[in-house]
């Protein structure tokens, strides 16, 4: 799903740029989808569960990422049953 342009340079402009914790960069690329954490299962991909819509935030040195949270951060505008435990 992808973040607005609006919503996404909003929340850029709002934050600190952090220091990578493995390489000591500190630029990095955001990108412009949401995608989902699922809960892992041994036995294969259970539909049903909670699931976290989470922003990927890549090191451009060492590709370390972080996961934003899409809900918390006000990036994702829809409102959903089962809201990532959130
Ligand atoms: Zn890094």
């Amino acid at each position: 799903m992808d973040i607005s342009k609006e919503k996404l340079d909003n929340y850029i402009k709002n934050q600190h740029t952090p220091i990578c914790s493995f390489c000591g960069n500190n630029t990095w690329n955001i990108s412009s989808k949401i995608f989902e954490l699922l809960e892992f299962d041994a036995n294969g991909l259970q539909l049903g569960g909670p699931v976290y819509p989470v922003v990927p935030i890549t090191c451009n040195n060492c590709g370390n990422t972080l996961f934003i949270n899409a809900l918390v951060a006000g990036l994702l505008e829809q409102k959903f049953p089962n809201n990532g435990g959130i």
